[in-house]
């Protein structure tokens, strides 16, 4: 397996592309436009920068890196030669639903294809091809180069071989693969998204100010940052998309998204990709700032 191919160049596709492509894989990156490829391949760009300063990689390493990358704006072009397709385009089911039926007529018929959702169920993804034992969930995380995990969802009908398949490849990665079966938020999701809410909760009810819950669980439970900053990371509008799957799918009203996370994502204040979600991130510090809205 060298061929994979990377649908999406967003905040998780030029990560999985990246690493892909680091670690000798000849990576097609394929969104809908290219200033997004080109908006992602200069992310790769500046990470790698960061690990060639670090002194982790070599520069001949991040050329060589960069050159086993290639960008796509046609699904058809991009998928023809790949062994492996990562689908990690926006969390919404009518969106990878019709991918998935354009990766089953172009990705050659041997090609596993896997999808980075965070919630969505792979048993549904899987459902719209003519392959659906080769249908996998490969759930990276957010920053992909640096964080160990991938969940490996196995969808109802996902063979055995190809699970084994994609343990392995993630263990080539450096990375550290754990199986799980297909529920709503999987476990990641099912866990982190619940806590994210109540903090955005506590906000909203007026028990505590954005760096006074980040904090709390900062110190308190050593979190490596707060649950605010940490949804300002993911991006507001992913994490609504999970509630929803979990509130629809769980049935249960303690998934219910927050009032305030719908309106910030109706008003487009996403988090770190928008440039403010309880914090701002325009102000070229590391310093954390917090959104005007949320000062005393
Ligand atoms: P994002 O909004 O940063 O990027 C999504 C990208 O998909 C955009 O560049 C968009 O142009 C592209 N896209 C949309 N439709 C497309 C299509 N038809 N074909 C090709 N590209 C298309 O989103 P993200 O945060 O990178 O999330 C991507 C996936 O990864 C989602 O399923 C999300 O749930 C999952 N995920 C996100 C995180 C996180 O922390 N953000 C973590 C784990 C998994």
């Amino acid at each position: 397996m060298r061929n994979v191919a990377v649908i999406g160049s967003g905040t998780m596709g030029n990560g999985i592309a990246h690493v892909f492509a680091q670690h000798g894989f000849s990576v097609a990156l394929i969104d809908i436009n290219q200033p997004a490829l080109d908006k992602g391949l200069a992310t790769i760009s500046k990470n790698l920068d960061r690990q060639v300063a670090k002194g982790t990689l070599s520069e001949a390493d991040k050329t060589s890196t960069l050159g086993r990358l290639t960008t796509h704006t046609s699904v058809a072009a991009g998928v023809k030669n790949a062994d492996l397709v990562v689908e990690a385009a926006t969390e919404n089911v009518e969106l990878k639903l019709n991918i998935f039926r354009e990766l089953d007529q172009h990705a050659p018929a041997g090609a596993i294809l896997a999808s980075n959702t965070s919630s969505i169920s792979i048993t549904k993804i899987a459902a719209v091809t003519k392959r659906p034992e080769q249908v996998i969930g490969m759930h990276f995380m957010n920053p992909v180069p640096v964080m160990k995990l991938v969940e490996v969802i196995r969808g109802y009908a996902t063979s055995d071989e190809v699970t084994q398949r994609v343990m392995d490849l993630s263990r080539e990665l450096g990375k550290t693969p754990t199986e799980v079966n297909d529920y709503p938020g999987f476990v990641a999701n099912r866990i982190l998204m619940p806590m994210i809410n109540e903090a955005i909760y506590s906000l909203y009810e007026g028990v505590a100010g954005v760096e006074e819950i980040d904090t709390v669980m900062k110190l308190g439970m050593a979190h490596p940052m707060g649950p605010l900053q940490l949804a300002d990371f993911i991006g507001l509008d992913v994490c609504l998309a999970i509630l929803r799957v979990l509130h629809e799918g769980l049935g249960n009203q303690k998934y219910a998204p927050c009032p305030l996370l719908v309106n910030m994502v109706t008003a487009g204040r996403l988090g770190v990709k928008s440039g403010e979600g309880f914090y701002t991130w325009n102000h070229g510090t590391k310093d954390l700032v917090l959104a005007e809205r949320f000062r005393k």
